[in-house]
């Protein structure tokens, strides 16, 4: 193996350590996957799930894309989040951005970067939704940093919004929606406290009568 072989040598490493720890753990895990969260979270490669909440293969379900975005009409984020609330059944969603990113900031600003700016029109939607609050920011870091914020507590909204969130809570399953966001700077995770557990909690707007409906 020439290529990238430094990676298979990580690889190999990796496994021999855990397999040291505990035999069965990859005999265990290829059996059954059991979940108890859904990260959904940005690309960005200093943002890895798994490590930043120290857990370990097979204890978190993860969707990533650039900017941490939920939209009603993708598929992808919306296959994840149906696989996980219903044949894996999570008990939380976590959607977790961080500050300084990419992503957002380059929302902010004018210059065309290709179709990722059709991605990140969602990301200035929500600028322009909190348009005053923002722009009485005078710092730009600090700007964009709490967009990063706004960004994470409009998609647990959009989380909640899904008919797969709803459908779950009217069957009774128990199923917690979280935001948090991540400092990379010191490596933290700072909960934004806009946890929503019940159809209650979302506007009438966005409610269904999952009942009448199905
Ligand atoms: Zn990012």
């Amino acid at each position: 193996m020439r290529v990238l072989k430094h990676l298979f040598d990580n690889n190999r490493a990796w496994a021999t350590n855990i397999k040291q720890h505990d035999p069965d753990f990859f005999g265990k895990l290829a059996a059954q996957q059991s979940p108890e969260y859904l990260w959904i979270g940005c690309a960005d490669s200093r943002v890895p799930a798994n490590e930043i909440i120290g857990l370990l293969p097979g204890e978190v379900f993860v969707h990533r894309n650039v900017a941490n975005i939920v939209v009603h009409t993708d598929f992808n984020c919306l296959s994840c989040i149906q696989y996980a609330v219903e044949m894996l059944q999570v008990k939380h969603i976590i959607v977790c951005g961080h500050y300084g990113c990419g992503g957002v900031k380059a929302a902010t600003q004018a210059n065309q970067l290709g179709l990722i700016d059709n991605w990140l029109r969602h990301i200035k939607d929500i600028y322009q939704k909190y348009q005053d609050s923002l722009d009485a920011i005078p710092d730009e870091t600090d700007r964009v940093d709490r967009l990063c914020e706004l960004n994470v507590i409009e998609q647990v909204n959009n989380v909640c919004h899904t008919t797969i969130v709803q459908s779950a809570w009217s069957r009774g399953q128990a199923l917690a929606v979280h935001g948090w966001i991540y400092d990379l700077h010191d490596g933290l995770l700072q909960d934004l406290d806009v946890c929503i557990t019940r159809p209650e909690e979302i506007p009438s707007l966005y409610r269904m009568d999952i009942h009448r409906t199905r």
